[in-house]
């Protein structure tokens, strides 16, 4: 094991001050290639959250509080200058404490400043309206106002891309935030702070409380102190949130869990299909909220697209998360690459067939699992019913458009899907029939700040990104001007 005092050192960060837990306690990070931990992190506890919610608080009644949109805006764009500044290292933090490759994440990371570029665009223009009214005497407007103190929690698949869906709409609202990352991800939140901070943001307007107790994630979901929950994570988790928000009677965004269908029909260009299956459910290890799990295709194209899914994924080279030529690395976590296993021998005891991959990588070791294409199984087998979150897939197949269109929504979930196709009419068709939050044709896992992402039924609650991601961080107020000075009867309506 790395000696302690060459584990690189993370606090928290709360009222605009690091810190360490208030007993000095901490936890070990864990590197999922090199299967040790690299990083120290404050074991944060539910005081510290408490503290966290009265700094934002604070903020909000304060400094930020007052300023204006272009304030704001000003501040977000500093910040996203200084994350491409800082690109480099804030990926090489997220590469160590989940494993995903470097080549993703500094792509991440430097697209990251484009999500605070876009909602400072927003923050000087969150208007009002003038609304007519049938009494001559009044005139009627309305407010935007930010909703207050946001609490986010966020999952350790991709920490900083996933909080910021949340923090930029935030600020540009004129909200304060309260992060709880994972505790299997936790350093590239704390090193976001650090950023941050050099930006210039009032104390208080960003804080993260990490720590490895399940009981700060709920202190901060059932805050008192808190307004809003956004939390990203599985729909179990989810529900459970949702739950104690309600407690509080809080608004709550909710961005879970998926079984996103892939639907290929016979007229497709199966080589683009199979580069998008490759790219949708095998790049990240899988450990995507939109991963295409399940294949849809025509069966007449069933053979000839698993063959090239299966030469191309057989051909993936797994290995160091650093090295620019690697294509997949390991499982983030030690409970998750177990629970992927788990899922893979249920496959394959159900009857299913892997056309390639179905267990661990035995030459490599450590947490790898090779890529998994399952034919052979039914609409009720479990790996086409729960979600893996894992570099694996299963193949069903249709002879109709009605049919396929039945098989794809056969789910309680809606995050994505995509239809692949040459014909523009049917493309389209399908895409307005698949229950889902956002649809690829002829293409998948492409995001961007303008375009709204969420669920439809158990995927989640609320949309991020986008204008309607700031109708999830603004309350609405109508304001009433009696214009006449006359006496109104007190005891009328209106
Ligand atoms: P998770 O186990 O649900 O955890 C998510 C977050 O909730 C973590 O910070 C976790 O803390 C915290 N948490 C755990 N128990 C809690 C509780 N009782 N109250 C409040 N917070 C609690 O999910 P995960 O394994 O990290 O992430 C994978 C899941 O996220 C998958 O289901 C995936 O589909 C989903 N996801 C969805 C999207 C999307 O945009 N729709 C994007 C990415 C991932 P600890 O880690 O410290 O336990």
């Amino acid at each position: 094991m790395t000696a302690p005092e060459r584990l690189e050192r993370f606090q928290n960060y709360i009222g605009g001050a690091f810190v360490d837990a208030p007993d000095g306690r901490t936890f070990g990070s864990l590197d999922p290639y090199a299967g040790e931990p690299w990083a120290t992190v404050p074991e944060g506890t539910v005081e510290d959250v408490d503290h966290a919610v009265a700094a934002a608080r604070t903020a909000l009644d304060g400094e930020w509080g007052a300023m204006t949109g272009f304030q704001r805006a000003a501040l977000m764009r500093r910040l996203a200058d200084l994350i491409g500044e800082n690109a480099e290292r804030l990926a090489r933090v997220e590469v160590r404490d989940n494993g995903k490759l470097y080549r993703e994440m500094i792509g991440q990371l430097q697209g990251l400043g484009a999500w605070y570029h876009y909602f400072a665009g927003h923050a000087d223009k969150i208007e009002g309206r003038v609304i007519p009214t049938d009494k001559p005497q009044f005139f009627l407007y309305t407010r935007r106002e930010p909703v207050g103190v946001v609490g986010a929690i966020t999952p350790w698949n991709s920490p900083l891309l996933l909080m910021t869906w949340k923090l930029a709409p935030a600020l540009a609202a004129g909200c304060t935030f309260v992060v709880k990352p994972s505790e299997h991800s936790p350093a590239s939140t704390l090193a976001f702070a650090q950023v941050l901070h050099e930006a210039g943001f009032p104390a208080g307007v960003f804080n993260v409380v990490a720590g490895s107790g399940r009981e700060l994630g709920a202190a901060l979901a059932g805050h008192p102190g808190v307004d809003k929950i956004a939390f990203t994570g599985s729909t179990a988790t989810g529900r459970a949130v949702a739950h104690a928000a309600a407690e509080n009677l809080n608004r709550v965004t909710l961005e879970l869990g998926g079984k996103s269908p892939q639907v290929v029909l016979e007229d497709a260009d199966l080589e683009a299909a199979a580069n998008g299956i490759i790219a949708d459910v095998f790049a990240a290890t899988g450990q995507t909220c939109m991963a295409g799990s399940r294949v849809v295709v025509h069966e007449s194209v069933h053979d000839e697209l698993v063959r090239l899914v299966a030469e191309r994924a057989n051909a993936i080279k797994l290995g160091d998360p650093n090295d620019p030529e690697t294509e997949m690395g390991p499982v983030a976590n030690p409970p998750q690459y177990e629970k992927v296993l788990g899922y893979l021998d249920k496959a394959k005891a159900e009857g299913a067939v892997a056309a390639c991959g179905g267990g661990a990588d035995d030459e490599l070791g450590g947490l790898f699992v090779r890529p998994t294409l399952f034919t052979g199984v039914t609409a009720d087998s479990t790996v086409v019913r729960e979600e893996v979150f894992g570099p694996v897939t299963a193949a069903l197949t249709f002879r109709t458009e009605e049919e396929a269109l039945k098989i794809a929504n056969d789910t309680p979930y809606g995050l994505a899907g995509s239809v692949w196709t040459r014909d523009v009419q049917r493309a389209h068709r399908v895409a307005a029939k698949l229950r889902a939050g956002t649809v690829w044709i002829n293409a998948y896992r492409v995001v961007g700040p303008y375009a709204p992402f969420g669920g439809f039924g158990a995927s989640g609650l609320g949309r991020e990104n986008g204008a309607d991601a700031l109708q999830e961080y603004t309350e609405v107020k109508s304001i009433w001007v009696e214009l006449s000075g006359a006496t109104r009867d007190p005891f009328k309506l209106g």
